[in-house]
């Protein structure tokens, strides 16, 4: 595999509190590769969009990077620390929404209702190039049409309030490729969606990976969606990775006693009619109440005594594929 774009090492975001430390984020490395689709999976809570604001330097007070890296590899050929730019300066500035577009969960709250989206879009465009107004509406038009708006050059008058779900969405998207980006990071992007309008947003998520060969995270809570879109997944809880791997590994040989639970709640077409579908037993704990040793030992049906004091370590289990669970570490068993 050719070398990542994107390399996220062993990064630490904390949220300092008069009442404690909620440690967001605490501790996850992976890559990002071209034309190849990083999921982030977890419920609610465990870390996914902190590390996507990590990323683009939007973490708000009082949350900060502690510790970590977070190298990429720019146009120019050079790769640069994200962690040691100002959050607020030029480079940073360029990169977010620049060399790594976003798309978010709910479009309504991104887009402005008081300017058109072609004013919107065409802001996008104009931050980026030195192109004249009328190439930039022409390019604006073009990106509409890209993402499959029908009749782009009247809609690109409209207002976002007239516009469905659906195709505000695909507005977000038009957006955040509007520089060019070689990343993209798609924060739960279909979630605010009906089924039809998800899975088209995701078929255009994917033709526009393999059209523009680009790096894709995509943050979700939803196991099904990563079935479908990831080539590797990064499972997390309580801010820690607990699994990663290639997906097929992920889907066919979980290891994590957390994995397993995701993946049987997912609906199936094999499950008998009016079964209930399996939870996860308890609940995420409050961020103040973290537990000691491993963070799923509360929830976890194949806990003993080390897990209650240990915090697992990373074992290798197959190529490319790790879990922090004391049940693959011999030395803890
Ligand atoms: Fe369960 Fe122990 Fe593994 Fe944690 S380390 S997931 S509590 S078996």
């Amino acid at each position: 595999m050719a070398d990542p774009i994107l390399s996220v090492r062993d990064l630490h975001t904390y949220f300092v509190a008069d009442e404690g430390v909620v440690r967001a984020v605490d501790g996850t490395s992976f890559d990002l590769h071209s034309g190849r689709t990083l999921g982030i999976v977890g419920e609610s809570g465990c870390g996914k969009s902190v590390t996507a604001k990590s990323i683009l330097r939007i973490v708000e007070r009082p949350g900060r990077i502690v510790s970590g890296q977070i190298m990429l590899r720019r146009q120019n050929g050079s790769t640069v620390d994200l962690t040691t730019l100002p959050t607020d300066g030029r480079d940073m500035r360029s990169i977010r929404g620049g060399e790594i577009g976003l798309v978010f969960q709910e479009p309504m709250s991104s887009l402005s209702a008081f300017h058109t989206i072609g004013n919107q879009l065409m802001e996008a465009i104009r931050l980026h190039t030195n192109l004249s107004k009328r190439a930039i509406r022409e390019q604006a038009i073009e990106l509409l049409a890209m993402v499959g708006i029908p009749r782009p050059a009247q809609r690109i008058d409209s207002y976002s309030f007239e516009l469905s779900g659906g195709l505000r969405q695909r507005v977000m998207i038009a957006m955040a490729l509007a520089a060019e980006p070689r990343v993209l990071i798609a924060d739960e992007p279909t979630t605010a969606l009906d089924v039809t309008t998800q899975a088209q947003i995701l078929d255009l998520i994917r033709r526009l990976q393999q059209e523009r060969d680009l790096a894709v995270m995509l943050i979700t809570h939803d196991m099904g969606v990563i079935a479908e879109m990831a080539d590797d997944v990064v499972v997390m809880y309580l801010g820690k990775e607990v699994e990663k791997g290639p997906v097929d590994d992920i889907f066919h040989a979980p290891r994590h006693p957390y994995t397993k639970s995701l993946l049987r709640s997912i609906p199936s077409v094999l499950a008998e009619p009016r079964s209930r579908l399996a939870t996860i037993t308890g609940s995420i704990p409050h961020p103040f109440a973290r537990p000691g040793g491993c963070p799923f030992h509360p929830r976890c049906p194949d806990r003993h005594a080390v897990c209650e004091i240990t915090v697992p370590a990373e074992v290798v289990i197959g190529e490319n594929h790790v879990t922090a669970c004391h049940l693959y570490n011999k030395v803890a068993a």
